[in-house]
């Protein structure tokens, strides 16, 4: 399997990079690319965290807690408060791993995962969520405007006026319809 193929890949945030797993996801066709465990296993390597052995549970609570932290995302994204069990979800599962960052003499860090689990894999996303999400209103999370996309990612241009998730993939689709149009 061809990862950059299967998965979009181009946010530079790990947590919503995870929410990319289901894309289209306010269109008419959502697309879920976590369609097995050796998918979720894929998408786990190539972010650095080395899990092996999923199941379909592990598959389900892992793509559950992937719309946790779109919801919360969203949320903020849209000015709205997060419901209060999809923070609890998101802090807990954040506390649930022990995965650490690891650096080496080449100035190069890696997560190193004690248990190799998808508790360990799963934590890490959720703190890179709150770190994003929870730094107090400075850095602007936003929503893609991309037909039926709803990706979240966040809006680090100069004017804050990025529109979209992906210059490469909503943005062209836009420019494509524009010119179409004409
Ligand atoms: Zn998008």
């Amino acid at each position: 399997m061809d990862a950059t193929k299967v998965f979009r890949l181009e946010n530079d945030v790990l947590a919503f990079r995870f929410t990319a797993t289901l894309s289209d996801r306010a269109g008419e066709s959502p697309r879920e690319r976590l369609v097995d465990p050796a998918h979720l296993e894929l998408w786990f390597r190539v972010a650095g965290l080395d899990v092996v052995g999923l199941d379909a549970a592990d598959l389900r609570s892992a793509v559950d807690f992937r719309e946790v932290v779109h919801r919360v995302g969203s949320a903020f994204a849209t000015g709205l408060t997060p419901a209060v069990t999809d923070l609890a979800a998101l802090n807990r599962v954040a506390a649930g791993g022990r995965a650490t960052l690891v650096l080496d003499e080449k100035g190069c860090a890696a997560w190193s995962l004690e248990n190799s689990s998808l508790a360990d894999a799963l934590s890490v996303i959720a703190q890179d969520a709150i770190r994003v999400l929870g730094a107090c209103d400075t850095v602007p999370v936003r929503l893609c405007e991309g037909p039926g996309c709803a990706g979240l990612f966040v809006d680090g241009s100069r004017g804050r006026n990025r529109r979209w998730c992906s210059m490469n993939t909503c943005g062209n689709r836009i420019k494509k319809a524009r010119l179409a149009a004409k």
